[in-house]
């Protein structure tokens, strides 16, 4: 099997390639650098050192040459041992540097070195010991010198005190010859001796004495030669000069003189001698020719010197040649390192442009290309062109995805063609059935026509028979509403058993015929307008549960038990008919209720899907009692059809529910049947379809609602801002059969009846907000408010007051405290049609509980002691509260919220005739309406001990009433 490598895992390895090849040639240049690198730094460690050494070499020749010289001319032995000594030591420094040097570098890096410095030692020494000579040959000739200039000066002396002798000789000579007689032999005689020998001797030794002289300069002359050339001349006159002076000095007639003179010539012969061993001028020879020995000595030094030099110059020019190779070398490595590197840069680029070109190209991006390009065309509609998957990557998967796409494109294309070509086939089926059925219809027309015309006679009679029963029943009814709100009145008036008995029967018999004329009314109402079908959004659920709400007081009276049966998949909202569903809901569970004696009721919902966007709704309404036989079955869904005789009798009705029930079951397109089994029980089942519904769509909140059939009850609206005024008020109309709906303010009022039908309002004058005057106006510009009674109720009952209240829009008025009587005529009369009526007189009842409980004696008989406890403890509850606020209010001076607190209180209290309370809080009232603040603190000081003491007062009377309603149940 092929193994699957991934794209991820190919483009990885793409990308190592294209990024590891320059990383890797990167690396190998570095290796190389390195080791170039490495070769500079011993070229530096060998170069430098022997550069150092060259520089010493060169150092030590030079002081050696500088030295040199100094020996050369020394002219005693103490300075030329110390030039020598210093010489010995640099001579014997370099020597010494060589050898070391040759240790470091090899003996064959300082063949010519080594030569030059034995040379230079070698000059020195000769140099040294030729000087040494030079300087004994000085010291000799010195001495010589010294002598012969000794020897020359003593004859010198000689010869001038010769000289003198012979002048003094001469001289007397000459003065002899001043005595004797010119001519005379004796002056002859002394002439001949003077011209013979007197003047010869004189001549003599004046030569004696010259020559002797020359000869002392010629010594000093010697000492001051400088070249041998010199000597030539020197020797010559000197020999000249002493043979001279020996010929003189042996004329020399003293013997005494003669013989020193003899003496000291003999010395000046032998230092002037040339080929004597101590002759001055031999030493002067030896000496010029050490100096130039010396010269010459001097001139090798320096020729060794500069062959050190020569060494030294060489070695330096070798190391820097070594030291250009080494770098030439290395700048040819760092070029090949170069070339190298580029070449393996250039290298890594061609193979990842390579490796981008023939994998990632080829692998990836073409083949990515391509796919694109395949499913362009496919969104284009070409599907000719197949995919043929490549491989086994991810690739691949989208190729084969993409083929599977083309092929599932090209069924659709041919079922798409197929469909068409059905159509076209439908169409033409159609077309000739629409042919075919044109012709029908234009056959049927006729008949149709034809039955049209009876049809419409027959709905014409048919709808007249309910027009007339509408207005019948709703002509008898407004009458009878009247007759039993008479009646109802009646009811509490305290007559004796037998007639209270025959009213009771009256208001039975009424209240049976109001229902069976709400009956009629409604079925009238269906057949004229049944047909028409309202559409709301509605939970069904919601439906249930509000008439289980309302029969279950009913069912629990008899002892039964009413079951509310729903689905966990009830849906959470339908569009249909809800009030007709909730009509037939109501008539049906009723029924049950009514015709069940023990046992239990069960009202169930079942749900089926009914197609897209429906589901059928199942209503199933059972019961375990009397059931119905086989026969009635069928009948009992016709008007006015019941069981027998015997049920009409027992249980009364019209037999006009069912008839109303299957009437809207069929405008609601469903149906309705019953199953049932005499004395076992019955079923009745409503089946319909219902539109699903967005549950968002549902009214905010259900509105309540009264069931046609207990049309006889009204539901009213208190409007009363006390607590316990509304309780009292709604307890009064519920005993007289009605409902009611309670709220604080004008405002809550308007709203509501917009929302909610009501029949009757119970306005209260003195409102916070909104009065009810104002609210009352504002209620008849509503179009739900324009034909509705309202009564109004107020504690303020002057004349112009009331006719305000009337022409503001209410019907009728009572004053407050309202008792039920009073309540109840009002009710007859607006219900009855009529207006204006104002009912203000006292009630006038027994009291039970004494005297000094008027107030409460009166509401035990209207509530009974169970409501009349709840009432007090309502007050009870509220009254601290209000009493706080009214302390407030007066605190602060404010004047409306004292009136407004302190009026309802007193309503309030007036429930319960607490006639102190009463009129302290009407002082009060009217102390704040005066805006007296004086006044109202004067008459506030009042109100706490009256609280106090009604407060004592109910909370006995409450005590006292529990008692009472045990004895109640007890009994
Ligand atoms: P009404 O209840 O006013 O008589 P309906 O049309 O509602 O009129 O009922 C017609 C008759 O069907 C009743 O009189 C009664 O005999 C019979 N009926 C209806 N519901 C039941 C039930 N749940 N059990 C027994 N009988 C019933």
């Amino acid at each position: 099997m092929k193994s699957r490598t991934g794209l991820g895992a190919r483009l990885l390895a793409a990308f190592l390639v294209i990024a590891g090849l320059p990383a890797l040639a990167g690396f190998f240049g570095w290796f190389e650098l390195r080791d170039v690198t490495q070769a500079q730094q011993q070229l530096y460690d060998r170069s430098i050192p022997v550069l150092s050494d060259m520089r010493r070499f060169t150092e030590e020749s030079s002081a050696i040459i500088t030295v040199a010289p100094e020996l050369a001319a020394v002219d005693d032995e103490a300075a030329r041992r110390d030039r020598a000594a210093y010489l010995g030591a640099r001579v014997a420094a370099l020597s010494d540097h060589l050898s070391r040097f040759q240790a470091e570098h090899g003996g064959g890096s300082g063949g010519e070195l080594t030569r030059a410095v034995v040379a230079m030692e070698a000059g020195i020494a000769e140099l040294d010991r030729l000087v040494k000579q030079r300087l004994s040959l000085v010291q000799a000739r010195r001495e010589g010198l010294d002598r012969a200039l000794g020897a020359t000066s003593a004859l010198l002396n000689m010869a001038d005190t010769l000289v003198a002798n012979a002048e003094m000789s001469t001289a007397a000579v000459i003065s002899n010859l001043y005595d004797d007689d010119t001519g005379s032999a004796q002056h002859l005689a002394t002439l001949d001796k003077l011209i013979e020998v007197d003047l010869f001797e004189l001549g003599l030794m004046f030569e004696l004495r010259s020559r002797t002289a020359e000869i002392g300069l010629l010594f000093n002359r010697i000492a001051g030669l400088s070249d041998a050339a010199g000597l030539v001349p020197i020797r010559a006159t000197l020999g000249e000069r002493t043979e001279i002076v020996a010929r003189r000095v042996a004329a020399i007639r003293d013997p005494g003189r003669a013989a020193q003179a003899q003496t000291l010539l003999g010395t000046i012969l032998s230092l002037s001698d040339p080929a004597g061993p101590g002759g001055l001028l031999g030493l002067t020879e030896g000496i010029l020719e050490l100096d130039g020995r010396i010269e010459s000595a001097q001139a090798a030094l320096r020729v060794s010197a500069d062959g050190l030099h020569v060494a030294v110059t060489d070695l330096a020019s070798r190391v820097q040649a070594e030291a250009q190779r080494a770098g030439a070398a290395s700048l040819e490595v760092i070029r090949a390192t170069r070339l190298r590197s580029a070449g393996a840069a250039g290298l890594a680029l061609l193979l990842s442009l390579a490796v981008l070109w023939f994998y990632v190209r080829g692998n990836i991006s073409r083949r990515l290309d391509n796919l694109s390009d395949m499913m362009t065309r496919l969104a284009a509609g070409q599907l000719d062109m197949r995919v043929a998957p490549r491989g086994n990557d991810e690739i691949a998967g989208m190729e084969r995805a993409v083929e599977v796409f083309r092929r599932q494109a090209i069924a659709n294309r041919t079922l798409e063609e197929a469909r068409r070509r059905n159509e076209e086939e439908l169409a033409r089926h159609r077309n000739a059935l629409q042919e075919l059925v044109a012709e029908k219809t234009e056959a049927l027309r006729g008949e149709v026509e034809a039955h049209a015309v009876a049809r419409q006679k027959a709905e014409a009679a048919d709808r007249a028979k309910s027009e007339f029963l509408a207005m019948m029943s709703h002509e008898i009814r407004t009458p009878m509403n009247g007759v039993l709100g008479m009646l109802r009145t009646l009811s509490a008036e305290g007559l004796p058993d037998a007639q209270l008995e025959q009213l009771r029967a009256a208001r039975a018999s009424g209240e049976s015929l109001l229902t069976i004329l709400n009956d009629i009314l409604s079925y009238s109402k269906t057949e004229l307008s049944g047909a028409h079908l309202e559409r709301v959004v509605f939970s069904v659920a919601e439906v249930m549960q509000v008439i289980v709400t309302l029969l279950d007081p009913g069912a629990r009276e008899k002892g039964i038990v009413l079951w509310l049966d729903l689905p966990e998949d009830a849906p959470a909202a339908v569009m249909g008919d809800m009030a007709k569903l909730r009509q037939i809901l109501f008539n049906l569970v009723s029924n049950a209720v009514k015709f069940t004696e023990e046992g239990e009721v069960v009202l169930r919902l079942r749900v089926r899907a009914a197609g897209a966007g429906r589901v059928t709704l199942i209503l199933e309404v059972s019961d375990t009692g009397k059931g119905i036989s086989a026969q009635a079955r069928q009948r009992i869904f016709e008007a006015f059809e019941q069981e027998d005789g015997l049920t009409a009798r027992r249980y009364g009705g019209t037999g006009l529910g069912l008839a109303i029930c299957r009437k809207f079951a069929e405008v609601m397109g469903g149906a309705l049947s019953v199953e049932s089994t005499p004395h076992v029980g019955s079923v009745f089942t409503f089946m319909a379809d219902f539109e699903l519904a967005d549950p968002a769509l549902l009214a905010e909140s259900v509105p309540e609602w009264t069931p046609e059939r207990a049309g006889r009850s009204l539901h009213a609206l208190i409007v009363e801002d006390h607590s316990v005024n509304q309780m009292v008020a709604r307890s009064y109309l519920e005993r007289m059969g009605h409902t009611a709906v309670c709220v604080d303010s004008g405002e809550d009022a308007l709203d509501l009846l917009k929302r909610e039908r009501f029949d009757l309002v119970l306005m209260d004058v003195n409102l916070p907000g909104l009065s009810g005057t104002d609210a009352t106006r504002r209620l008849r510009g509503l179009p739900e408010g324009q034909d509705l009674p309202v009564i109004g109720i107020s504690a303020h009952v002057q004349e112009e007051e009331v006719a305000q209240q009337l022409d503001a829009g209410m019907d009728c008025f009572v004053a407050k405290p309202v008792s039920p009587e009073r309540l109840a005529a009002a009710i007859a009369q607006v219900t009855g049609g009529q207006r204006r009526g104002v009912f203000l007189s006292p009630r006038s009842v027994s009291l039970p509980m004494g005297g000094a409980r008027d107030g409460l004696g009166a509401m035990l008989a209207d509530l009974g002691p169970e409501q009349t406890a709840a009432a007090i403890r309502l007050y009870l509850d509220g009254v601290g509260e209000e009493a706080r606020a009214l302390a407030a209010a007066v605190d602060a001076e404010d004047a409306a919220g004292v009136a407004k607190v302190a009026h309802r209180m007193k309503g309030a209290a007036g429930n319960f005739s607490l006639p102190g309370l009463s009129a302290g809080l009407r002082a009060l009232e009217e102390a704040a309406r005066a805006g007296d603040a004086g006044a109202m603190r004067g008459a506030m000081a009042a109100v706490p001990a009256e609280i106090a003491a009604a407060r004592a007062t109910l909370l006995r009377a409450a005590d006292g009433l529990a008692d009472q309603s045990k004895v109640a149940v007890n009994t």
